[in-house]
């Protein structure tokens, strides 16, 4: 079965939507491999936003991504990362389509709510970064 990394980012965990966003992939019948929640280091934040070192926005998404508790997690199912990409929305609420977390509990790129890897070696890439493989579940 497919997995992939995602996590909610501080503006949605202190504006409580970690239930709204859970029920979604539950509704979708996802299973939630591994949960935690954590405060991002500056190291951590640094791992997981390493291909956007050097880009004008990534001050930003550094301080963003490590101003409050975040809730990460694996998840698993049929075609798992694209579909996630679909029910998360466009990086930009306003481009994001009407019925996905973005556009429903978003308004700016810079606290957009929610992160999912992009593609199977992210995803990996990232589980890694925040989990140890005796953290996940079968
Ligand atoms: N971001 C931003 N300004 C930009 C582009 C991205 O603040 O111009 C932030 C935004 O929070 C985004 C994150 O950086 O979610 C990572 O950017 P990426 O292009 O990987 O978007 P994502 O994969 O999250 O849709
Ligand atoms: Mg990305």
């Amino acid at each position: 079965m497919e997995r992939t990394f995602v996590a909610i980012k501080p503006d949605g965990v202190k504006r409580g939507l970690v239930g709204e966003i859970l029920t979604r992939f539950e509704k979708r019948g996802y299973k939630i491999a591994a949960l935690k929640v954590l405060n991002v280091t500056e190291e951590i934040a640094q791992k997981h936003y390493e291909e956007h070192i050097g880009k004008p926005f990534y001050p930003g998404l550094i301080e963003y991504i490590t101003s409050g508790p975040v809730v990460a997690m694996v998840i698993k199912g049929e075609n798992v990362i694209e579909e996630v990409r679909r029910i998360m929305g466009a990086t930009d609420p306003n481009k994001a389509a009407i019925g996905t977390i973005r556009a429903d509990y978003a308004q700016v790129m810079q606290r957009n709510v929610i992160h999912g890897s992009d593609s199977k070696a992210s995803a990996e890439r990232e589980i890694a970064i925040y989990f140890d493989e005796s953290e996940i579940c079968e």
